[in-house]
């Protein structure tokens, strides 16, 4: 691994990725939900924040990108569609871009629904992929600036990705989201054995993210809905639950 990827859990259940390119030195932040932790961690490390990555606009994700910006100087990378929504953005991407963090190449993937222009990083040298709130450990982002249309192609395009890809959500929501998959396939063996390591690494105050593409494909019941319409209801069910 040419990434160092530390977990940072802030409020009540974010998850804050801080990521070190040891060639470059730069080190990066992935949705800052707040400033004062990332800012510590890195301080600890010896790490000098150089970059801030977002992958949409909800204040959970860029709450820390002023004073983070205030801070160390960085540079920040964001969705352009979203760009009237996050003042602090310097470069604006969308599908096709890239950002960089030294020689290493997130590429950029539109992944619209639960905001209009939500975006995710895949770094494919280090099979890493941050998220944001589109996709979680058996579950997908509410649906609050787009369509189960929009999900439902969101998920096709995640589950092209290698098996292997780490995915790094921004959200501990994986025993909520397990109880939900298991009324939706109770018979999944694969769900039910995940369910019953998940409690386990609860109980013991354990994070239970990244997930991977290979365990979301035999697990998540939005990826594994076979039409809009299914993903649709399942969707409803779950904002329901
Ligand atoms: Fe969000
Ligand atoms: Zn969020």
């Amino acid at each position: 691994m040419a990434l160092e990827i530390i977990r940072i859990p802030v409020l009540s259940d974010n998850y804050i990725w801080l990521v070190h390119e040891p060639v470059s030195g730069e080190t990066m932040v992935v949705d800052p939900a707040v400033a004062d932790a990332p800012l510590a961690e890195a301080e600890k490390r010896g790490w000098k924040i150089t970059q801030i990555w977002n992958t949409h606009w909800h204040p959970d994700h860029t709450g820390g990108n002023a004073d983070i910006k205030t801070a160390t100087g960085c540079h920040i990378t964001g969705p352009a569609a979203e760009s009237a929504r996050i003042p602090t953005l310097d470069t604006m991407v969308q599908e096709g871009g890239t950002a960089r963090l030294g020689d290493v190449v997130g590429n950029v993937i539109d992944v619209p629904a639960h905001t209009a222009g939500h975006i995710a990083f895949h770094i494919p040298s280090e099979n890493a992929l941050f998220i944001g709130d589109t996709l979680f450990a058996m579950g997908c982002g509410r649906l609050f600036e787009g369509t189960p249309a929009q999900m439902f192609d969101n998920m096709r395009k995640l589950e092209a990705l290698p098996d292997e890809t780490a995915v790094y959500c921004a959200h501990e929501y994986t025993m909520s989201n397990g109880q939900f998959a298991l009324t939706v396939e109770p018979e999944n063996t694969a769900l039910v054995e995940r369910m019953k390591a998940v409690e386990t690494m609860r109980n013991r105050g354990e994070a239970t993210v990244p997930t991977s593409i290979a365990l979301e494909k035999a697990t998540n019941p939005f990826m594994r809905a076979a039409s809009i319409d299914e993903l649709a209801a399942r969707r409803a069910a779950k904002d329901a639950a």
